[in-house]
């Protein structure tokens, strides 16, 4: 464990399940402060159909404004091929495609089965070869699905394979709904790992059961080098009844840190990014760094 890539998805993932809406403006300050914070990658929205998810409705805006920052990468989730066309209309260059890997889970989200949505996916790699545009792939439910249950990781690890072989750089697995446990995380990874030896396996977690930091030192062990989180906690998935929200990238940088591994963000600034983000929501946020701070030994001040 000597590296990974802390990917911020709250402007996404976390406001999408948000019940206070952010306004245009509000949203562009979340995302000029993370990145003052040191946030090297983030999704900053998804080009969905707009009443599905009417919190990223104005993710074509976002992305026209969107803060030119060094070394700062933005992504949008996308879901089918319409949303492949606004997102590269809005300049996004970078593109995470995903779908649930069971059946009852992508037809409730995306009206199509797994396979299906791979297949347009799939399609539309040369295209984005030849725009120059990276694609990555997230696995919805890759461990438990609302509808099915337990998930087979055969049938995640069949897809990863895919993927691998059809030359995606990246393959996330998700945790959709928050019922994952290390153990299963753990392994689930290396496996992933074995059968695309070619991509970069990364893992996004849900606090939902308090497994979700586990789980992400569960996926490090496993090698992952990329981990989603959202500041403050934020997050779930409209989809995904009772879930709640992504890790926290706060106590995620927290725990990476402490382990010696850089991640090139200021856990200070990004706790007061957090609180911002709490007074402008006007509720508490799930974040363990945003209620006891950093660690401060006593005798380090004087
Ligand atoms: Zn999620």
């Amino acid at each position: 464990m000597t590296e990974v890539v802390i990917q911020e998805v709250g402007p996404r993932d976390g406001l999408q399940n948000e019940p206070v809406r952010l306004s245009l403006e509000e949203k562009l300050e979340l995302i000029r402060r993370l990145t003052s914070a040191g946030v090297k990658r983030m999704e900053a929205g998804s080009f969905v159909h707009p009443q599905a998810v009417p919190a990223m409705a104005d993710s074509d805006e976002v992305f026209a404004r969107l803060p030119d920052v060094e070394g700062v990468t933005y992504s949008a989730l996308v879901l089918n091929a319409k949303g492949y066309q606004r997102a590269r209309a809005a300049g996004a260059k970078e593109i995470h495609f995903s779908f649930g890997v069971t059946s009852s889970f992508n037809r409730q989200n995306q009206r199509a089965e797994p396979e299906e949505s791979f297949a347009t996916f799939l399609s539309l790699l040369p295209r984005a070869k030849e725009e120059g545009v990276r694609v990555t792939l997230t696995l919805s439910v890759a461990w438990g699905c609302p509808f099915e249950g337990w998930v087979d990781p055969d049938r995640v690890l069949s897809f990863v394979e895919q993927a691998g072989k059809a030359g995606f750089p990246e393959i996330v697995l998700a945790d959709t709904i928050g019922v994952a446990v290390p153990s299963a995380v753990r392994r689930l990874i290396e496996e992933a790992r074995k059968v695309a030896p070619q991509a970069v396996i990364g893992g996004h977690f849900h606090n939902t059961r308090n497994t979700g930091i586990a789980n992400a030192y569960a996926a490090l062990e496993g090698g992952a080098k990329v981990l989603d989180a959202s500041v403050g906690g934020l997050g779930g998935c409209p989809f995904a009844p009772g879930a709640t929200g992504n890790i926290a990238t706060e106590d995620l940088v927290y725990m990476v840190e402490g382990m010696g591994i850089p991640t090139g963000i200021q856990l200070d600034a990004l706790i007061e990014v957090a609180r911002w983000l709490r007074d402008v929501l006007g509720h508490p946020l799930e974040s363990s760094l945003l209620r006891a701070g950093p660690f401060r030994p006593r005798g380090a001040l004087a």
